[in-house]
């Protein structure tokens, strides 16, 4: 039985006969159906018509996308560290050259991603790296659509994965929304894998928080003011956003503050919550 791919999104669903009759990632307010109607591919196909795209974006952390584009367009990043390399987020697409060039680089020790708009084939790269455990917020659980035995769901605020890496639930676009925190990047400065969770703007240096991207829905005072509140703990110089090249290389605390602060300011709320609404 195939297991079915939404083209809109990239999400793959446990192998059914037919394919499911809609994709709830799709018909969720935070993203859309193809304009064509919901559509369907499988990973067969897509191998045959598109391939991956590896592109170094700093010193031990590089970009894995698909060309030509397909689905939200996410690229994942292929971080190393000394206790071992993790993907963080996920593509649709995974076949031989890419475990080859993987394991050219030391293999795949976990896969953590950031939210369901990035889950896509995460159980198709878990197999092919031995089934290696994919790291997931307990809290977005119900919008998993191919459970697999490799899936490890954490529960709170905070999960260390390794020595130096840190999955935070910064919460906002979805409720278990995760960036990842590695405090042994930018040479000991701090780094944050973001995710669209902290969204890296256009100018690569402001951020900003969306419940709906695609449909321009913001996230309220309230929600940005905790995603503030978890990240003060960390430290980091340098923020890597969903997309190709979308980092802030420089300044990245800074940098965060301040978009948080610009953000409460065009909503119209104050910094911070007793003075507020
Ligand atoms: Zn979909
Ligand atoms: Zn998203």
């Amino acid at each position: 039985m195939p297991a079915f791919i939404c083209v809109t999104c990239g999400t793959q669903f446990s192998p059914t006969e037919a394919p499911p009759s809609l994709c709830p990632i799709c018909t969720d307010d935070r993203q859309f159906v193809g304009w064509e109607g919901q559509a369907w591919t499988t990973l067969e196909k897509l191998r045959a018509t598109h391939k991956l795209r590896f592109e170094d974006e700093d010193e031990d952390v590089t970009g894995i996308g698909i060309e030509p584009h397909f689905g939200i367009g996410q690229r994942a990043l292929l971080v190393r560290t000394p206790d071992g390399n993790v993907l963080w987020d996920c593509v649709a697409l995974v076949g031989e050259e890419a475990m080859h060039r993987i394991e050219a680089q030391g293999g795949l020790k976990a896969i953590a991603i950031s939210h369901p708009h990035y889950y896509t084939v995460m159980a198709e790269w878990s197999d092919a790296f031995g089934g290696i455990p994919i790291f997931l917020h307990e809290d977005d659980r119900k919008w998993v659509t191919r459970e697999h035995r490799t899936i490890a769901y954490w529960k709170g605020d905070s999960h260390e994965i390794a020595p130096d890496l840190t999955l935070i639930r910064c919460g906002g676009h979805f409720p278990g929304a995760t960036v990842m925190h590695c405090s042994r990047g930018a040479k000991g400065n701090g780094v944050v894998f973001a995710g669209d969770v902290i969204a890296v703007n256009l100018d690569r240096t402001s951020v900003s928080f969306m419940h709906s991207f695609p449909n321009y829905i913001p996230l309220d005072a309230r929600a940005v003011r905790r995603i503030h509140k978890v990240m003060a703990p960390y430290r980091f110089e340098k923020i890597f956003g969903a997309f190709s090249r979308r980092n802030v290389m420089a300044d990245g605390r800074a940098v965060f503050d301040r978009s948080i602060a610009r953000y409460l300011k065009a909503i119209g709320a104050s910094p911070s919550s007793s003075r507020s609404r």
